[in-house]
């Protein structure tokens, strides 16, 4: 190219800009897929249905009992920033409101055929309609893009069809489909571990087996123990709230009797899985005393946090979140858990004794 003359600046076309700020959410099918469940329970759905085709790279489907989609919003839905849950810019700093900027469905629109079949519950039918880069498109060419009356019961079914299609750079570089499986079956497992009373099932398309299968009657700890087994037999219950802090914490850890390769922790911040690095270190250190040399904890924490404290400057689909006074936040829960440990470890002693 020429150096020498400066070049004509020119605007990107908008489909691309909108494909590249949907690939900054949506990495990988389980990205999709956990805005997807978020969006489900939001609804209040108490049954999650989720069907996958290839690591989800092929398909994406998920079905709810939520209740459902207004047929006169069905043409906006998947345009970004087009939420029902968020009214005003103050709204923002609310945490109920928390990774509700309506880009989910959007992003996932420009990565990915979609087809939306929704019911309320004072609809006396269902509609059916087609998604291309945010915007309505026909099922069939030379067909009407209008959503399509057909039957179904209350709730969304939401299909994801060969995800990142027109982005060849990440669709190359998600070449295992088993891994985003695993993936997937990980992200599942949590929220159906945070959501006793929502029965979640996950499978693969053409099985019938289900790889994940919870009741909306079972409790956590039966969840924990379908999920991941024996761990549910060596936990301690949690539950402590800081009234300075303005801060709960709830879960389930391990005690000094079990112990994992790696660390399996499942964080949530006022219901969203979440991510925190100095937490997590903060309680493997914990854990150190208690444990075998290179061996680690079983923990499930759920924190609710003044929605005032996190930080909504954090992008809603960034895992790593930071929240205000998170040195004492921190401090506090490992406080909790050293309690714990040291009280049942001490009870574990006296029992071996008599
Ligand atoms: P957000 O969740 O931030 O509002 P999304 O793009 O995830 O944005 O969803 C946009 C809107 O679509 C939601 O506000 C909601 O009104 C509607 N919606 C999406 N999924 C569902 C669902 N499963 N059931 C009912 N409504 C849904
Ligand atoms: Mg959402």
């Amino acid at each position: 190219t020429d150096k020498t003359n400066a070049r004509p600046i020119r605007r990107l076309d908008e489909t691309v800009v909108n494909r590249i700020a949907a690939g900054e959410i949506i990495h990988r099918p389980a990205n999709a897929l956990k805005e997807l469940i978020e969006n489900c329970l939001d609804a209040g759905a108490t049954n999650i249905q989720i069907t996958i085709k290839d690591g989800g790279l092929k398909l994406l489907q998920i079905l709810d009992n939520g209740h459902g989609i207004r047929r006169e919003d069905m043409s906006i839905v998947c345009e970004r920033f087009t939420t029902s849950k968020l009214k005003k810019f103050e709204d923002l700093s609310n945490i109920s409101t928390y990774g509700f900027r309506g880009e989910a469905l959007a992003s996932i629109s420009h990565v990915a055929h979609v087809t939306i079949t929704t019911k309320t519950a004072d609809s006396n039918c269902a509609y059916r309609a087609c998604y291309s880069d945010g915007k309505l498109v026909p099922a069939k060419p030379g067909t009407s893009a209008e959503p399509k009356a057909c039957a179904g019961n209350t709730g969304t079914q939401i299909t994801a069809e060969d995800v990142f299609y027109n982005v060849p750079t990440r669709r190359k570089a998600l070449k295992n489909p088993s891994d985003e499986y695993n993936r997937i079956l990980d992200v599942v497992n949590r929220y159906a571990i945070h959501n006793s009373g929502v029965s979640f099932t996950c499978k693969k398309q053409g099985s019938n087996q289900a790889d994940v299968n919870t009741l909306s009657t079972s409790s956590t700890l039966d969840n924990i123990r379908h999920i991941y087994g024996n761990v549910a037999s060596e936990l301690i219950e949690l539950g402590k709230s800081f009234r300075k802090l303005e801060f709960k914490v709830n879960g389930y850890i391990s005690n000094a009797n079990y112990n994992l390769k790696k660390m399996n922790f499942l964080l949530f911040i006022n219901h969203r899985a979440v991510e925190n690095s100095s937490l997590k270190k903060t309680i493997e250190s914990i854990y150190a005393t208690y444990l075998p040399k290179s061996t680690h904890p079983y923990v499930y924490l759920s924190l609710e946090i003044n929605p005032q404290n996190v930080d909504v400057n954090v992008h809603p689909t960034k895992r790593e979140v930071s929240f205000l006074n998170e040195d004492e936040v921190i401090a506090a829960i490992g406080d909790t858990i050293q309690e714990r440990l040291a009280d049942a470890n001490s009870s574990r002693v006296f029992l071996t004794q008599t």
